[in-house]
């Protein structure tokens, strides 16, 4: 057959994940948390389906999950998106994305992309003929040169994504880094894609900077979140994007053909749990014990880090132990010392090896302990 993706290997969280389960391991590779989503939400759910409220919803989703999100962005960022065309629900971030790209990238359109990244981007870029433009950041503190950026914008760019916080980094982008990306999406046609899943995990007092509180680039954003990442509940699929009426209006002819709706009873749950905003804003301090926990418990080994400062991922770096890559060695960690984590060569340009490993600490603090009770074994 004449493949629209040949040779893309399966992805690495189906593999770890796989190994994960083949070898009784603690699974710290794929990111999604081993507790259990709030029982509030649960009944919430359960009574939306008992209500019956088990039909289509609205194409563009429930709406007034759509006005409780277009008040939380207010809230948040103090911007304004109207609920009736500027915002969609979304079979989760990764449905968001395929839409976002799908409705605006060509046959040799050039799309920036930084990585390491999550993904999606780069397949779906490939599917509608798009061409991927690579800029690798690097360890340990992963920051943009926006002068290289500028160097890589040509006359067929047609869009650059971003990911802040940063799977599988967990830097951040600062308010510089907005500004440095405004400035150069001035007066140019370029859309951005800005895949803010992880906006309620961040550190240390370090700040959100969502693209919708620049105006010159929500202008030009698609702002893409993630309930399942937020609320604990990765297997239910449900996110959103807002974007000015002009983008969603294109965004929504994938969606409407690709999906057409989300389910009812979950956007209906969401819409009365998302009004209380002690259900998220919790989130910073809770994830950032959790890292901290983590990183108390490997002070003793022999990895080296900076600390995460976004996303419930921390990177170690391990070439103090090993000089395997990065590869070899996660696989080794599942078989012998039961541990699945994240090789990171697999999201940079070229594989680059930077003897970096990917730890999900969205776990119960008992993993988190058991987990670090091994890695400070190995040497
Ligand atoms: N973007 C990033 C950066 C991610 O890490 C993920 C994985 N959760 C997604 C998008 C996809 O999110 P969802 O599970 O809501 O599809
Ligand atoms: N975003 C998750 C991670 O980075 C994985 C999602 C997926 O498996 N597609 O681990």
């Amino acid at each position: 057959i004449n493949s629209k993706l040949p040779n893309l290997p399966e992805s690495i969280f189906t593999t770890m994940s796989g190994l994960a389960n083949k070898h009784n391991a603690i699974n710290l590779s794929q990111g999604f948390p081993n507790f259990e989503t709030s029982t509030i939400l649960q009944h919430l759910v359960s009574q939306a389906m008992s209500n019956g409220h088990n039909q289509y919803a609205h194409m563009r989703g429930d709406i007034e999950l759509r006005e409780v999100i277009a008040q939380k962005i207010e809230n948040l960022y103090q911007t304004n998106y109207n609920p009736q065309n500027e915002i969609t629900i979304t079979a989760g971030a990764t449905e968001a994305l395929f839409n976002a790209i799908t409705c605006f990238v060509n046959k040799n359109d050039e799309v920036i992309i930084f990585k390491p990244a999550f993904d999606s981007y780069e397949p779906v870029v490939k599917l509608n003929g798009g061409l991927p433009v690579l800029i690798q950041l690097n360890y340990p503190d992963y920051k943009v040169n926006w002068q290289e950026v500028a160097s890589k914008i040509t006359s067929k760019t047609k869009m650059i994504i971003l990911n802040t916080p940063l799977n599988p980094t967990g830097t951040l982008f600062t308010n510089n880094d907005m500004m440095a990306l405004q400035y150069l999406i001035t007066n140019t046609n370029i859309i951005v894609i800005s895949d803010e899943v992880y906006e309620h995990m961040t550190y240390d007092g370090h700040p959100h900077q969502s693209a919708c509180k620049y105006p010159i680039l929500k202008a030009q954003s698609f702002v893409i979140a993630s309930f399942g990442k937020t609320f604990h509940n990765t297997g239910w699929k449900i996110g959103y994007c807002a974007a000015p009426k002009y983008l969603m209006d294109e965004f929504i002819k994938v969606h409407e053909f690709n999906i057409y709706s989300i389910n009812t009873p979950t956007q209906k749950a969401f819409a009365t749990f998302v009004k209380d905003e002690s259900n998220y804003s919790y989130l910073n301090q809770f994830y950032q014990n959790k890292r901290d926990l983590f990183l108390e418990g490997i002070k003793n080994s022999n990895f080296t880090y900076v600390p995460s400062k976004g996303t419930y991922f921390q990177l170690l770096k391990y070439d103090k132990i090993t000089q395997e890559n990065d590869v070899d060695f996660a696989k080794r960690l599942v078989k012998e010392f039961k541990i699945a984590t994240i090789p990171v060569s697999v999201f940079n340009v070229d594989n680059l090896d930077e003897k970096v490993l990917r730890f999900c600490f969205a776990k119960t603090d008992e993993t988190i302990i058991k987990a670090t009770e091994i890695l400070c074994k190995i040497n």
